[in-house]
């Protein structure tokens, strides 16, 4: 990355907080990264006028000042790709914490440079092209078995293409050449198992395919209702004790994803310190291994520097790219992205920009909407061909839960689906606390495209219909009921309150702490609504003949249906059944004495 025989060295004239300004950096171009003061602190060129540059720093400024050297490395930020990215914890900058930590203790000392990947470890490369063979970039020529979940294509770097002039299976370190190119001039190249990227610049695809996938996340509220697709975008509020940590590791769990890159910004020092206790020893499912064999987390405490988080996002969001370009299905979390935006006002601040709404930079909004924009479902570049995918899910913070934050209506500006975590759900123990009358997902359709068989896949999008208009239903009844009392309710209402209720128990009800309900695959999800509101029209149609309500909510079968969630996977055939005990019970009520 760094040039020093070029470089080019300032001074600097000022130092506030977490930015620098420098004089006389001629040459020195935006984001160029640069080595600041004596101790050499990372910092990124944020603004220039002439040759006066200002600079935000990546670590604590504390200490230096006035005329000590800014070398400029004349290469923007970048990020390390290659094996040994999975398992890794991150600070902002690509800073492997855990090695940082075993060599400094917990207080890091500045100037640290350490590589994103372990220069040192072998990994055994197998290639997949042959000498003579013609590649360009993208081009997948071998792989290396990083964990025991993931397989790291190897791809031939931007920038370069010709002919395979060496090639060979061995171990390899990540900067070893594994291979030679040679280009029509004659210029060749080495193939490392590693390459780099600007974080700032999304990674280049072919072409953008509509993200008309569901992300199948096993979470009943929304898969069925809300649900967000392989390359799509969503956005999670999360008032304190709303249950967002465990939807976090619920998603990270059960999404049918190959890669899971977790941003963490916390908001108290210990806040993020959980999440780094807690996430390594979470457990897949499917597989019983450590879920990190298949994740890579990015860390900012709130004792790291701002400008740290404020990059943290997009070293994230470049490596998710990174394994998207190698054809797999990938989920970034980002959590919380409002203390990445209070980090862009911070820094905005220090530059004496124009504030705009509550101080935030006029180009906030721009800035959320370029984040989000680099999820997708792309055909990547390279051969073989394929398709990888880049799903979003940033949760968002604001102030006392007020949806009017700035951040948050950038945020429901860009992305496409929107879960309302609500603190009253969570205080009545109603999980996951989405609320279902606010929440939305323009991804809603494409439910239908993951069953086989077209048909049920229709059904499914009309039962999930039919249920929301019976909460909605229901919304409406309460305040009716508030008003002027139950006694003015007509057994058909009564029959709708009554269904919503076994919706909202027995369906969106979801507890992630039981081994069965944890997760529902979308047969079953469909088996549950249809059975759900086959009762509902087996009531109606039996409250037509006069029978009470009341008799039809003590059937037995009530109690099979609030049980369905506990049936195993192998054998939602019982769902099935229940539908045909529900036709026999309803058979035996008798019609209301005072009508005959
Ligand atoms: P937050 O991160 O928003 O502060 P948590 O995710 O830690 O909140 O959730 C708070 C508590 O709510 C959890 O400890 C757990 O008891 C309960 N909870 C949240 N979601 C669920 C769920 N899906 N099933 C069962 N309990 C839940």
């Amino acid at each position: 990355m760094e040039n020093t025989d070029q470089a080019k060295e300032g001074r600097i004239v000022k130092v506030a907080g977490p930015v620098v300004v420098a004089e006389a950096m001629t040459g020195a171009r935006m984001y160029d990264v640069v080595k600041v003061g004596r101790l050499n602190l990372i910092g990124e060129v944020v603004e220039l006028h002439g040759d006066l540059a200002s600079i935000q720093v990546y670590e604590e400024t504390g200490g230096i000042g006035p005329g000590e050297q800014v070398v400029n490395t004349q290469a923007p930020l970048s990020v390390e790709l290659g094996p040994g990215l999975i398992e890794s914890i991150y600070d902002g900058i690509q800073r492997p914490l855990d090695t940082l930590y075993r060599a400094q203790g917990e207080f890091m000392s500045r100037g640290t440079s350490l590589p994103g990947l372990d220069r040192e470890k072998k990994w055994h490369f197998e290639p997949t092209v042959k000498e003579a063979a013609e590649v360009a970039p993208g081009d997948i020529i071998g792989q290396v078995r990083e964990t025991t979940m993931v397989m790291h294509k190897i791809m031939v770097p931007h920038g370069v293409e010709g002919t395979i002039k060496k090639i060979s299976e061995g171990q390899y370190t990540v900067d070893e050449p594994v291979g030679l190119v040679v280009d029509p001039s004659g210029k060749q190249t080495e193939l490392k198992l590693m390459q780099t990227w600007a974080v700032r610049n999304p990674r280049a695809v072919v072409r953008r395919l509509p993200p008309n996938r569901i992300l199948v996340t096993g979470q009943r509220i929304i898969d069925t209702f809300f649900p967000v697709t392989k390359g799509g975008t969503a956005c999670v509020p999360g008032p304190f004790g709303s249950g967002k940590t465990v939807i976090q590791h619920q998603l990270a769990k059960w999404v049918d994803a190959d890669i899971v890159v977790y941003v963490g910004c916390g908001e108290r020092g210990n806040e993020m310190t959980d999440v780094l206790m807690e996430f390594p020893e979470l457990k897949d499912p499917r597989t019983g291994e450590p879920l990190m064999k298949r994740s890579v987390l990015i860390a900012n405490t709130s004792n790291m520097p701002v400008a740290a988080r404020e990059a943290s996002v997009y070293t994230g969001i470049t490596i998710a790219e990174y394994f998207r370009d190698m054809g797999y299905v990938v989920a970034l979390m980002a959590d919380s992205t409002s203390r990445w935006a209070e980090a862009m006002r911070e820094i905005s601040t220090r530059l004496e920009e124009m504030p705009a709404e509550e101080g935030y930079p006029a180009y906030l909004a721009a800035r959320i909407a370029a984040f989000y924009e680099r999820a997708g479902r792309v055909q990547c570049h390279g051969n073989p061909q394929r398709q990888g995918s880049l799903s979003v899910v940033g949760a968002v913070s604001p102030p006392g839960g007020d949806l009017s934050d700035p951040v948050v209506q950038a945020t429901l500006h860009v992305v496409k689906v929107f879960w309302s975590l609500k603190a009253e759900l969570a205080y009545q123990r109603h999980f996951p606390a989405i609320d279902w009358l606010s929440s939305y997902s323009f991804y809603q359709q494409y439910l239908c495209e993951h069953f086989e068989d077209r048909e049920q896949g229709d059904e499914m999008l009309s039962l999930a219909s039919r249920a929301m208009s019976i909460l909605q239903q229901e919304s409406e009844l309460r305040e009716i009921v508030r008003l002027v009392g139950a006694e003015a309710l007509s057994p058909e209402d009564r029959i709708a309150l009554h269904t919503a209720r076994i919706l909202r128990e027995d369906f969106l009800y979801q507890n992630a702490f039981h081994q069965v309900d944890t997760f529902a695959s979308l047969k079953k999800q469909y088996e549950m609504l249809k059975t759900v509101l086959h009762f509902h029209k087996q009531a109606t149609a039996a409250i037509a003949q006069n029978v009470e309500t009341d008799d039809i909510f003590k059937l037995a079968v009530r109690e099979e249906i609030a049980r369905a969630r506990f049936v195993p996977e192998d054998q939602v055939d019982k769902i099935v059944k229940i539908r045909d005990k529900i036709d026999e019970q309803m058979k035996q009520l008798q019609p209301s004495a005072a009508q005959l």
